[in-house]
């Protein structure tokens, strides 16, 4: 790394623009991504923010060294979706987790996702008893700091006690009340206070604290473990656009009271929606896809490539059309690789485009142009084998590509029949884009790679 920095820009949504990415310690690159709620299979949704920020924890470790990056990913294992799931089914929030985790990880990993530095579950950050780094220190400072109290065997931050709360979705607080859905308890001095501690019923999981046996609110949990791990002011967080109110705003003002300190996070980022028909897909809306079913069907780094095609702000529309595509290019590229190891350094026009606000489209059109050891170094440098991995042959559904080809090509020999000329040629186009070259002949169209 030369003195003039990594050349990193990353898009801050706390600003607004992208900035020039400057570590607070260039020895110790601090990044935090809010992860999962582990009660049932993970969607596909969920997997963005997992694939995209494994892609930025492998640029900074390319940037700045590996042992220079520290990633906490954490995994949230106590909730009310997990009580409800764990009561349901007899069993105790633990082996709900525990489970829940090991899926978790097997699709995770093979959809090419490195682990984290550190992978801390809430559970075990509520009481440590040091006073300083769990939940329940926090709770007691926040209210020693006049900005939390307690009412009714529940803690609640109080929003009005934080002049700038709301400065990362620029909302004022007259728009958040008419917005926001916020419950309405007697308890609560102010309609937008939220939940930091709150009572558990008998039968409900439950931690000793100071305001009697209960579990902690959801938004404490990240600024707990962000800051056991990461110390109280770090480069970097990140998760799906939809934390960025309340989560995130909550997350800051927990954490800044709490410590005293003018940010919690230097860069937040946020990544788009997956989308299905127009629609974020999400548990609620049931239009989701675990991946474990997408995984019947799709190679893990077929998913990885197809996540990683739309730049990382923009909403992706998932098909299937896309994903046959990708499978294309893949195997084009490898093809291109021509077996060569991923050792040799990375193209620069690739890290350029990477370095730019993680723009990927424009690195995959970079990489269009490279073969033999670099396009190896740039397969590497997105997180995949130069080569297919063992056995992919066998989880890809028979004859994808093939097929896919075949059913472009009878598209395109309809289009001809129609007159469509422009269109014919537009199908030989995008096939050639993928390295697939097309021979017409008397007795029909034929195909093979570029
Ligand atoms: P959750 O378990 O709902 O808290 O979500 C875990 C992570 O997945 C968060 O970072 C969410 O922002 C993200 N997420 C959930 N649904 C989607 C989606 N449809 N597209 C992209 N990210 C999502
Ligand atoms: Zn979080």
């Amino acid at each position: 790394m030369s003195a003039s920095g990594s050349g990193l820009r990353l898009y801050n949504t706390l600003t607004r623009t992208k900035d020039v990415f400057h570590p607070i310690d260039p020895s110790c690159v601090r990044m935090y991504v809010c992860g999962p709620t582990v009660y049932d299979y993970a969607h596909i949704g969920n997997a963005r923010p997992v694939i995209v920020f494994d892609l930025l924890f492998r640029l900074l470790r390319h940037a700045y060294g590996a042992a220079h990056v520290v990633y906490v990913r954490n995994i949230t294992d106590v909730d009310d979706k997990i009580n409800a799931r764990a009561a349901e089914r007899g069993i105790s929030i633990r082996d709900l987790t525990d489970e829940t985790l090991a899926r978790f990880h097997a699709d995770i990993d093979a959809l090419g996702v490195l682990r984290p530095t550190f992978e801390p579950r809430a559970t075990d950050y509520i009481a440590r008893n040091d006073g300083v780094t769990d939940m329940v220190g926090l709770i007691r400072r926040l209210i020693a700091n006049g900005h939390a109290y307690e009412a009714e065997g529940h803690v609640l931050f109080h929003v009005p006690s934080m002049p700038d709360y709301g400065a990362l979705s620029r909302r004022s607080l007259d728009d958040m009340v008419a917005g926001a859905r916020v419950e309405v308890a007697p308890y609560k001095r102010d309609p937008m206070d939220f939940v930091l501690w709150k009572p558990s019923k008998p039968a409900e999981p439950g931690w000793d604290s100071p305001w009697g046996r209960g579990r902690p609110g959801w938004h404490i949990e990240c600024s707990a473990m962000s800051g056991a791990l990461l110390g109280d002011e770090f480069d970097i967080h990140g998760g799906g656009i939809d934390l960025v109110f309340p989560h995130h705003e909550n997350e800051i003002a927990q954490s800044r009271c709490a410590h005293g300190t003018a940010s919690m996070a230097h860069v937040w980022m946020h990544n788009g929606f997956l989308m299905v028909e127009g629609e974020k897909m999400s548990k609620s809306l049931g239009n989701f896809i675990t991946i474990h079913e997408v995984l019947k069907d799709w190679p893990g780094d077929v998913i990885r490539l197809n996540m990683l095609k739309t730049h990382y702000r923009q909403p992706i529309d998932w098909t299937v059309k896309g994903l046959e595509e990708t499978t294309g290019i893949l195997a084009r590229w490898r093809r291109a690789a021509g077996g060569a190891d991923g050792a040799a350094a990375l193209h620069p026009a690739v890290f350029g485009a990477l370095a730019d606000d993680l723009n990927m489209p424009r690195a995959i059109a970079e990489m269009h142009r490279l073969e033999g050891a670099e396009m190896a170094a740039g397969l590497a440098a997105f997180g995949f084998s130069a080569t297919a991995p063992a056995g992919a042959e066998a989880a890809a559904p028979a004859g994808v590509e093939a097929a896919f080809i075949e059913a472009r090509i009878a598209e395109r020999q309809a289009a001809k029949k129609a007159r469509d000329f422009a269109g014919a040629d537009r199908i030989r186009d995008e096939l050639a884009a993928l390295g697939i070259v097309l021979k017409d002949t008397r007795e029909g169209t034929t195909w093979e790679p570029a």
